[in-house]
């Protein structure tokens, strides 16, 4: 099924529990700090599913129903350039600004159910249980976000067990025939206040003692004991769609995930009582690939953005004539394109999984996540410096321009040869939400920790090298020439 964007609306009105500080959230998708966001998730639900997009947006499964193509499980490169042309429809209807858009998790679910041999490893019922819940959310067409983080508080173990307190971090509290329960805390459910589902998981790799948090399931947000602590609402406070456009609609909210003795059924439940097990799943699978495919291709979408408005800004004051100007954007735009070559890289050096799937080139999805964390501050801060003070010299708000004496010195005096006043301001105000509002802090925060800490970036593409390959170019180099003659001597003697 392709859901409506009105029916993912109603999904999301469920008696779910949100909390805004104090403050419980009864309708989320009417409530003044989301309605907008909420609004823009059913925006792209009727897009996806759009006759106009239908080639390469959706695909038909084996009974003749149509599914949205991030859950297709790829067997050529055809397959693939589907999926990735439906994450950039996507990325470019939300100008990236929408990290755990509905093809993020849905991903890691398909890329698991590929390789649900590794969930069998530890019982059948695991492979069973991915293949179940991928072909649910599948027909759903449901909206999953993800909490696989343990909150800061729970890094020193010692300290909760000194004081004889439970770890704040998620774990197992007891099992049940039908099912297990939870309690604890996960972050940071991005999108989780309008998902359907909370995946919950461990990408970093724990301890052999932590048994019990070892667990990987799928959270229903309105089941009972579960509440969602949202972070303040950015969108609340812009005072208009032309004062900050993109904090208006793209707001989409980072909650910490509370379990309060939650009952998940067995059939939600993905690995249980392995550490090792409950972090392998992402990389044994094409789970973080797939994942974070999407991640780089989103991530481009806000590249053209910002190019194009590096362009528009340079050229409303007639500063992109200036020849160290376009230096700065041929270098901006040389970014922008690199990142596409990668993204396309990882289709055409697409691997086999020796199962009759294929995937994204991992090495190159890596790398292009190691790009995007490194680049995004400085990338922004280029467009920060072409934009200079013009941000600040504009009046309060575009309330100048009803009152029509000001209107017209408005005009008269804040236009440049090339652009109205009116429509300089509206630039700035759109380039601002990018380089310095609140949102556009928030932005500068994700890019450099959605996919974990640098050092975690790093570490993936460090594990992904096969350093015995580049070892050897160096070995043969060195076998091709001899340690000379009088040297060999010189050591004899
Ligand atoms: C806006 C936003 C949205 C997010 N959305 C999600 C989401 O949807 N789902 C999800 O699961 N998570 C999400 N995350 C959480 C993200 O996964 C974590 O923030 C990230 O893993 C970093 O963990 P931390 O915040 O606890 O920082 P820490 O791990 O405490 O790190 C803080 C700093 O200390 C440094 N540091 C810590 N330990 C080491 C070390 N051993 N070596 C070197 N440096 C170290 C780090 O480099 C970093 O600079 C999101 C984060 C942000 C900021």
């Amino acid at each position: 099924m392709l859901r409506t964007g009105r029916e993912h609306l109603e999904s999301i009105r469920d008696g779910r529990t949100i909390y805004l500080g104090s403050e419980k959230v009864t309708d989320v998708a009417e409530h003044p700090a989301f309605r907008n966001a909420a609004k823009t998730i059913a925006a792209v639900y009727d897009l996806k599913r759009d006759q106009a997009h239908e080639a390469f947006a959706s695909y038909e499964g084996e009974g003749g129903e149509r599914f949205s193509s991030y859950y297709l499980q790829p067997r050529s490169r055809d397959d693939l350039r589907k999926r990735t042309r439906t994450h950039q429809l996507i990325g470019d209807a939300t100008y990236g600004m929408w990290g755990r858009s509905i093809d993020h998790v849905s991903s890691f679910i398909t890329a698991m159910a590929m390789r649900s041999d590794i969930f069998s490893r530890k019982g059948a019922q695991y492979g069973a249980n991915i293949t179940a819940f991928y072909e649910r959310m599948r027909s759903e067409d449901a909206y999953a976000s993800y909490a696989i983080t343990p909150p800061q508080g729970s890094r020193d173990p010692e300290f909760y067990q000194r004081q004889n307190l439970a770890s704040p971090t998620l774990r197992v509290v007891d099992e049940k025939d039908d099912g297990i329960v939870i309690s604890g805390m996960k972050m940071l459910a991005t999108g989780g206040v309008f998902s359907n589902y909370v995946f919950v998981g461990n990408i970093l790799p724990l301890a052999p003692s932590q048994i019990k948090e070892s667990v990987t399931c799928m959270v229903p947000v309105s089941a009972p004991g579960v509440a969602l602590w949202a972070r303040k609402s950015l969108e609340r406070e812009a005072r208009s769609e032309f004062e900050a456009p993109l904090t208006w609609r793209f707001d989409e909210t980072d909650s910490m995930l509370m379990c309060d003795n939650v009952k998940i059924p067995w059939e939600y439940v993905f690995t249980m009582d392995d550490p090792d097990q409950s972090r392998n799943i992402y990389i044994e699978t094409p789970a973080h690939s797939f994942g974070n495919h999407q991640a780089n291709v989103r991530f481009h979408s806000k590249m053209k953005l910002i190019v194009g408005l590096a362009s528009r800004i340079t050229q409303s004051s007639g500063a992109d004539q200036v020849p160290a100007v376009r230096e700065t954007l041929g270098r901006l735009a040389a970014l922008e394109s690199a990142l596409n070559g990668m993204i396309h890289g990882q289709i055409e050096c697409a691997e086999d999984w020796g199962n009759g799937y294929i995937g994204y080139n991992r090495r190159m999805m890596y790398a292009a996540l190691n790009w995007c964390t490194e680049n995004y501050s400085p990338i922004v801060d280029c467009l920060r410096e072409l934009c200079g003070g013009g941000v600040f010299q504009m009046p309060a708000d575009i309330s100048v321009s009803e009152d029509p004496a000001l209107a017209e010195q408005f005009e008269t005096f804040f236009r440049t040869p090339q652009m109205h006043a009116q429509d300089r301001m509206k630039l700035f105000k759109l380039a601002w939400d990018v380089v310095g509002t609140e949102f556009a802090g928030r932005h500068q925060s994700y890019e450099k920790f959605y996919a974990g800490a640098a050092f975690v970036v790093k570490n993936h593409n460090f594990r992904e090298t096969p350093w015995e390959y580049f070892r050897k170019i160096v070995d043969d180099l060195m076998a091709s020439y001899d340690v000379p003659q009088h040297a060999l001597r010189d050591a004899a003697e």
